[in-house]
């Protein structure tokens, strides 16, 4: 039987085809998941549209994730379409480009409060909303950090900060969600060259070094990422909550 067969899966962080998010969203429907999807703004949804259409995703919406309203409107129709959700998957981030490059001196007041909402505040707002809608049904909630989070990395600077404060975030939700039987966790992806990636100040450097010096000697690609997000979200990880799951190539254990 397919891993996901009969559950209902809300995919928010779609840009393009090379989105991990993307890579998520054709491996649940590989495994028989149902899918929502949502796109940030009116260019995005271009994009994300037709996408949505090739895997037969009937639930299309927009969502920018620092707009309530948006979100509160995302999970009522989610309830009227479905009456209830297995599955959300949070694989957003933004970052004023110029602050993602040079000394991490440089992060305004702004920057900081746009970075932290938008990368770290919105899985809690998604998690609030999704909470009715998830209760009692064996439930998982999923999102995508870096080990940035954990470790310093050039040029990652402010998104460093927020994805420490998504990884807590993981873990106090995973508490708040656990006694109605959601699971909460994170996939720690190696760098994958993305819009998002795109972004972030020598990333090129940043993966040539990870093929260099990680275990496995090769950087990861979004549908091993996948692969992973499948195994985390279907019931053969029913017991695993509040993880931060490495999918890096090993890259972590490395010291020097
Ligand atoms: P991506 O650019 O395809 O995805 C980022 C998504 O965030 C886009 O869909 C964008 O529309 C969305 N977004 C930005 N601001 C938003 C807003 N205000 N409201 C709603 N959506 C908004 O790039 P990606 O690499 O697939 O990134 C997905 C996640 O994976 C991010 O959290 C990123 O930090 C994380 N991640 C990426 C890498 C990598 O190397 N690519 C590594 C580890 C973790």
């Amino acid at each position: 039987m397919a891993l996901l067969e009969g559950k209902k899966a809300a995919i928010f962080g779609v840009a393009n085809e090379k989105s991990i998010a993307w890579a998520i969203a054709e491996a649940f429907a590989r495994e028989g998941a149902e899918l929502a999807l949502t796109y940030a703004n009116e260019t995005v949804e271009k994009r994300v549209r037709p996408l949505a259409e090739s895997l037969g995703s009937r639930v299309v919406l927009p969502c920018d994730v620092r707009d309530d309203d948006q979100i509160k409107q995302v999970f009522t129709v989610i309830g009227k379409e479905w009456g209830g959700l297995d599955i959300l998957v949070h694989s957003i981030a933004f970052a004023n480009r110029e602050e993602l490059k040079g000394s991490f001196l440089n992060t305004t007041r702004e920057g900081f409060g746009l970075a932290l909402e938008v990368s770290a505040y919105s899985l809690i707002a998604l998690a609030k909303e999704a909470y009715p809608l998830m209760k009692g049904r064996a439930a998982s909630v999923l999102t995508l950090s870096y080990y940035g989070g954990q470790k310093v990395f050039p040029s990652y600077n402010i998104m460093g900060v927020a994805k420490a404060a998504l990884e807590m975030s993981v873990r106090y939700l995973a508490e708040a969600m656990g006694p109605d039987g959601i699971r909460v966790n994170a996939i720690s992806a190696g760098p994958i060259k993305t819009l998002a990636a795109a972004g972030v100040g020598g990333f090129n450097q940043i993966a040539s070094h990870v093929e260099q010096k990680a275990p496995l000697r090769r950087n990861v690609t979004q549908e091993e990422i996948a692969g992973s997000a499948v195994y985390l979200c279907s019931d053969l990880a029913r017991a695993v909550s509040g993880e931060v799951h490495f999918v890096d190539s090993g890259y972590n254990v490395i010291g020097l």
